[in-house]
């Protein structure tokens, strides 16, 4: 299916940007329509590198829009759906679960509709044979609960257990994808991905929250006993497994996406203190440019740790069998977490504007 022009929703996110700008530089003859409601967490700075590529179209607008994505999908005779929008933060699920139902849910149900009417429907109404098309779902591996230290990583095949509103609202849309192939034969696949990282995190998320709070010397929230585990993955690595799986992936399947590499969070945070003290050690101007980062700069970023009272229902363990991806489409992670993470630390050192609207932006949301 070449060219692809593509509809990419909540492209201005974390993911999405990264992915539209792997995308647009690996795919040549692509196209790419973004369509993003702009929320506290879409940043249409995210998207400058490809601004001007006339490649790339930039659409303000919310996926439960049904109408606009119909128009969108005709207008750009667009073949494929890479869907990505929603609420993503499952502190803000907790306080407050209706945006997420709302987003993740009845958009994603939103986008189903649309494709069905514009790929089914109308062409089988007007005796024509259905359209080329692929609806591919960004999921996550929360979909699937917890485990315990011993159990297996998730697999495909492990029974959904969601615990929080995000991981239900999530595994709502995943059902609703997977029930749109079967009773409509729409052309699906799904990926569920454990936690990324990179540049254009969102600092409310672990990693820049503690990278920008160091620099801010600011006290770095660990909570409960910091020993909850996850699997980190680097952003460009998911991008390739999207990449995958729209190339190679089959029909109605679902495919696991992961780094093999489970941190527990109080030695992520270690291992951001330590790099950032050393970082201060080692270039004198880091004082200069950030000279709020007193704990970094005499190399004890440690002493702001301060462990906080746990999140409510917090998974304790996500780990990810990505066998079938690896056997079925050639997946495995490029970049090793050494090489990731000084990236990405070295990204949020160059882009502290970028990061400081991030925080006046989500300031002012919370204080509406
Ligand atoms: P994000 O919160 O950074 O970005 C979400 C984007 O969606 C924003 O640009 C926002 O403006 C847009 N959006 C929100 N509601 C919208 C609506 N109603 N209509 C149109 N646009 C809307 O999220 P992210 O971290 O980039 O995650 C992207 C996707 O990947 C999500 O579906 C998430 O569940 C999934 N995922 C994320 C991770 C992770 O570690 N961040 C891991 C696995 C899967």
């Amino acid at each position: 299916m070449t060219p692809v022009t593509m509809l990419v929703t909540g492209g201005a996110g974390f993911i999405g940007a990264n992915f539209i700008q792997y995308w647009l530089k690996n795919n040549l003859n692509d196209c790419i329509v973004v369509l993003d409601a702009l929320t506290y967490a879409g940043n249409i700075e995210n998207l400058a590198p490809v601004k001007h590529n006339t490649h790339f179209t930039f659409v303000h607008g919310n996926i439960c829009d049904t109408a606009l994505v119909e128009k969108l999908l005709r207008s750009h005779n667009i073949n494929t759906i890479v869907h990505f929008a929603a609420e993503s933060h499952v502190d803000r699920s907790i306080t407050g679960p209706d945006a997420f139902i709302e987003t993740n849910i009845v958009g994603t149900h939103s986008l189903l509709k649309a494709a069905k009417t514009i790929w089914i429907d109308e062409p089988k109404s007007n005796g024509k044979s259905i359209l080329d098309h692929r609806f591919h779902h960004v999921s996550t591996d929360e979909v699937y609960g917890t485990l315990l230290p011993q159990d297996p990583a998730f697999a495909e095949t492990t029974a959904y257990a969601p615990n929080s509103p995000y991981a239900a609202s999530k595994a709502a849309a995943d059902h609703l994808v997977r029930a749109y192939h079967h009773t409509y034969g729409l052309e699906v696949t799904t990926s569920n991905c454990s936690n990324n990282y990179g540049p254009y995190h969102f600092p409310e998320k672990l990693i820049p929250l503690i990278i920008t709070n160091i620099l801010m010397n600011k006290p770095l929230p660990v909570y409960g006993d910091g020993k909850q585990i996850r699997d980190w993955l680097y952003v460009d690595d998911h991008a390739r497994g999207i990449e995958l799986v729209l190339n190679r992936g089959r029909i109605g399947e679902s495919y696991n996406i992961g780094g093999n590499n489970e941190w527990q969070n109080i030695d992520i945070v270690n291992l951001v203190c330590d790099l950032l003290n050393d970082a201060f050690n080692h270039n004198s101007k880091l004082k200069m440019r950030f000279p709020s980062a007193t704990s970094a700069a005499v190399g004890n970023a440690q002493a702001l740790i301060s462990y906080v009272e746990d999140r409510a229902g917090h998974d304790r363990r996500y780990a990810i069998d990505a066998t079938k991806t690896s056997l079925e489409l050639g997946y495995n992670p490029k970049e090793s977490f050494e090489s990731g993470i000084r990236k990405t630390l070295e990204w949020y050192l160059d882009n502290e504007s970028w990061w400081q609207l991030c925080i006046e932006k989500a300031e002012r949301d919370s204080s509406v």
